[in-house]
């Protein structure tokens, strides 16, 4: 039986990271991966998705290319084209993830983990995943067939670890509704994957993922219709923001219907699905060639412990201490299976962390401070502390504001309306928050996430020359509009 220090389950950004900490720290390590080396992140979130965005941006973006003087006869797409460039980029960034485990000396198995107690994991159907293509040569693709086809004698194997880390993720959660079952109500894993578009979609639950969707098929030209339960679309985030990004794809003939709950999915006469639900007490009717469930993701823990493994959960989630310990001693968790932020980014930031304490050192990341983006266009970013919150949690706040229509890039490049809010504290001017709704927001927002994290002040902030012209310009104009000092090139309302 191979023995490790660190047994990590699960290879998506939280495992993969922790994994190759944990080496560079000398320690022993091996990762179990059950499906496709990268997670939900690189395999049916994050990166298939942004990879369509950027797409279905292109395309809607080619409509307004006569006002930016070029002429184009005739502009269509190719979903099959797309889906395999979709594929090539999974696949690239899969093989990367592949060979930075093994240059560090991480040993990759694959098949499914058991915890059977603290010492010992089980792996059914194991084997040691082998790079067949260790010269990193971009062309020649690692893919699980790889793996999976060579070897059909496997059994189940058994490893015994100095620590466990579970790393498990999330999958989407299903309504419990009538007709969930049906051919073509669907989840983003099954969406991603699809090589036609529908010419309607619709969508129960206006969420990151909801909206990301109806962004991508509004910008295709196809029909979307969504249903939110709450009084707004992202109801997570700040108001302004849910209702700029309503506009948007209201703009782009989005229909969104809010407080709005589906009752029940049935088949019409034409195959055509019909969806039945309450909305401000009314019952209406709506029908669409797909449905996409989006209402939220929910942690896999199935099969993963032994019956003799009591670890304490939160709900569906694994509980865990703020070194990311179990009420197992030795078990760690992080990522979408505990309670938090659902996030490839503080996943990582949780992995790097709870390999760190289980080791003895101090954590080297703030995890205090998670910036939230949709890749909405224009694009979403928030970190911090909204006005609303901040003033709950009693700071005397002073805000700062930038319209985006001010800001030379933003109209050399045609971009749409959109803003820059940043929150302080009025006593140490402090930077609390900011809320960004502009191009390139989700870039931008690193910068805030950094002011934040590092306690800098309204001075600090505008002390700094930021290049002309560029989206980052309005970080000044914003923060310097917390002292009124802030040069507007368009007359504005406050
Ligand atoms: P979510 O929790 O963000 O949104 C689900 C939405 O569905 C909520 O607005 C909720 O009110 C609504 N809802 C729930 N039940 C409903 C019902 N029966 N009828 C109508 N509406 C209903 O979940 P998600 O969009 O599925 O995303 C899951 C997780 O993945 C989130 O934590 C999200 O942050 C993360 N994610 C992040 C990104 C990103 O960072 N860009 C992208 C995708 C997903």
């Amino acid at each position: 039986m191979d023995r490790y220090d660190l047994v990590v389950i699960g290879s998506g950004p939280g495992g993969y990271v922790a994994a190759i900490k944990a080496a560079k720290l000398g320690r022993k390590t091996a990762i179990i991966e059950s499906g496709e080396i990268g997670g939900t992140c690189l395999n049916r979130g994050c990166i298939p998705t942004k990879t369509l965005m950027h797409s279905s941006h292109l395309y809607s973006d080619a409509k307004n290319f006569e006002e930016a003087g070029i002429h184009f006869v005739g502009i269509s797409f190719d979903m099959e084209q797309l889906q395999s460039r979709k594929e090539e980029v999974v696949q690239k960034i899969r093989q990367g993830i592949t060979s930075l485990l093994e240059s560090n000396g991480v040993v990759i198995y694959q098949g499914i983990a058991t915890i059977l107690n603290n010492n010992f994991v089980k792996i059914k159907n194991g084997t040691v995943l082998e790079n067949k293509n260790p010269d990193k040569d971009a062309d020649k693709q690692l893919c699980q067939a790889d793996f999976m086809n060579e070897d059909t004698s496997r059994s189940d194997l058994q490893l015994e670890a100095g620590k466990i880390l579970i790393a498990t993720g999330s999958k989407p959660a299903i309504p419990k509704l009538e007709g969930t079952e049906l051919p073509n109500v669907i989840t983003s894993d099954e969406l991603l994957n699809k090589k036609t578009l529908y010419k309607k979609l619709l969508i129960i639950g206006g969420g990151v993922i909801g909206i990301e969707f109806a962004s991508i098929y509004s910008d295709f030209g196809c029909e979307v219709e969504i249903i939110e339960a709450m009084d707004r679309i992202v109801p997570n985030m700040d108001k302004e923001i849910s209702q700029s990004i309503s506009m948007s794809l209201k703009k782009k003939g989005v229909i969104i219907h809010t407080k709005a709950r589906v009752t029940q999915i049935s088949k019409g006469e034409n195959q055509e699905l019909i969806c039945e639900y309450e909305e401000k007490e009314a019952m209406k009717i709506t029908s669409a060639e797909g449905i996409l469930l989006s209402v939220g993701r929910k942690a896999n823990t199935e099969g993963l412990l032994a019956p003799e493994v009591q670890i304490e959960m939160e709900g569906a989630n694994i509980k865990v201490n703020t070194d990311f310990e179990t009420s197992v001693p030795g078990i760690y968790a992080i990522g979408d299976v505990i309670r938090g932020k659902q996030l490839a980014h503080a996943a990582s930031a949780q992995g790097i962390s709870a390999v760190e304490r289980m080791y003895g050192m101090e954590p080297s990341v703030n995890l205090s401070t998670i910036p939230s983006c949709i890749y909405t266009s224009p694009e979403v970013a928030v970190v911090g502390m909204s006005e609303e919150e901040a003033l709950a949690q009693g700071y005397c706040v002073k805000t700062g504001k930038y319209p985006m229509l001010g800001n030379s890039k933003t109209v050399l490049s045609m971009g749409e309306r959109g803003f820059i809010k940043v929150i302080c504290d009025s006593t140490s001017e402090k930077i609390l928050g900011a809320q960004l709704l502009c191009d390139r927001a989700t870039d931008l927002i690193g910068e805030f996430t950094s002011a934040i994290v590092n306690g800098l002040t309204i001075h600090e902030m505008t002390s700094v020359i930021r290049p002309h012209p560029t989206y980052g310009e309005a970080i000044t104009e914003a923060v310097e509009d917390v002292e009124g000092m802030a040069i507007h090139l368009m007359p504005r309302k406050r």
